[in-house]
């Protein structure tokens, strides 16, 4: 029975993850992941935290610790860096995430944000609907185009393959960058971001965020994407150097970016508002009501799963050490 165990929610969840966590455990909530918020007696029953992301409010170590009997963080997206996983994977805490469910939403809207980007759709939208078509005339043919492109993928993992597949229907040779080459795939690997870019004349990032990829997209792989070059990013906004994107946007270093994710939502930078050849999404990558639903649902199963049979369904590889097999 996992009525008497604890599950603090120290954040807005979805309220479908609410509701079924209610439903099962004891439920805690707060405002914000603020330990101070709680009394010592309180944080000592918590034995599970199910959080999202929440800008300015990391899960860091000094939050894990403030809890002395928690076992496991159960986070909603399948991004987790905002959890400290590494100090949880040490003090025995599991955590996971929401992987799979997602893949191909993202990779849907990937594709989306890559077209709007290059074929000006959102812009040509705009034309119809001010009566340009009819007083002007017909939208101004584009400069961008899909045709004799070469597409190179920054992070080729789960939803990188999902965009790799859908631009092979599309006809258009792949490269891709990780540390590590992925076995049985045709694509090209480059062992370094840079050359990837320099091979390449539209780069998809779509590599998690955190400390090893912080503005790993950068004035130098921006210049080696080149003039006619197009950047996507749906992955993480700390990933990219978004002053030197603006620059090379603004002087035409590279053509045109199309970017879901920033590195302080929800500011986006007036340096990039402004730009005419940016192409510029809230965070929608997994933004449908059937996605999310399966991603609530799936926060929930890992906290039914740890208490019920002892094994979370979708550890992080931080703490993958520590679930049992199921
Ligand atoms: P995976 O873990 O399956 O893939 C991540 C890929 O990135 C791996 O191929 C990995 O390869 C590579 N990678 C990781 N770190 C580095 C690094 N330092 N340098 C180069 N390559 C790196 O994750 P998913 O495909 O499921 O998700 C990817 C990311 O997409 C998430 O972490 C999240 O941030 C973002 N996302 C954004 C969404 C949106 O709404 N815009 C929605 C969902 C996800 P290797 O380990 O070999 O380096």
């Amino acid at each position: 029975d996992t009525q008497d165990i604890t599950v603090l929610i120290p954040v807005k969840l979805h309220p479908h993850a609410q509701e079924r966590i209610n439903g099962s455990f004891k439920v805690l909530t707060c405002e914000r992941p603020d330990a101070s918020l709680l009394t010592e007696e309180e944080r000592a029953q918590v034995r599970a935290l199910a959080v999202s992301t929440v800008a300015s409010y990391p899960i860091d170590a000094a939050y894990i610790d403030a809890f002395p009997n928690l076992e496991i963080i159960s986070s909603f997206g399948v991004g987790y860096n905002h959890v400290d996983a590494v100090h949880a994977g040490k003090k025995g805490v599991v955590v996971t995430n929401t992987p799979d469910v997602l893949t191909e939403e993202v990779a849907d809207t990937a594709l989306g944000l890559l077209l709007n980007t290059v074929r000006e759709l959102p812009k040509a939208e705009a034309w119809l609907r001010e009566g340009k078509w009819k007083s002007v005339g017909d939208y101004p043919l584009t400069r961008g185009t899909l045709r004799g492109r070469k597409v190179g993928i920054f992070g080729l993992g789960r939803i990188g393959q999902a965009i790799a597949r859908r631009l092979e229907a599309f006809g258009l040779p792949i490269s891709y960058y990780n540390r590590r080459p992925v076995e049985g795939v045709n694509y090209t690997y480059y062992p370094s971001l840079v050359e990837l870019a320099a091979a390449v004349d539209t780069l998809v990032s779509i590599a998690p965020g955190g400390a090893s990829t912080d503005k790993a997209v950068n004035a130098e792989v921006l210049a080696a994407l080149g003039s006619d070059g197009v950047f996507v990013n749906i992955g993480r906004g700390s990933t990219v150097d978004e002053q030197a994107l603006a620059k090379a946007l603004e002087e035409g270093t590279i053509m045109a970016a199309g970017l879901d994710v920033f590195a302080d939502e929800p500011n986006v930078p007036e340096s990039l508002l402004k730009l005419e050849n940016a192409s510029l999404l809230p965070h929608v990558g997994s933004g449908t009501i059937h996605t999310r639903q399966a991603m609530a649902d799936l926060v929930a199963d890992n906290l039914l799963a740890w208490f019920g049979k002892g094994s979370a369904i979708t550890p992080t590889p931080e703490t993958e050490h520590l679930n049992p097999k199921g």
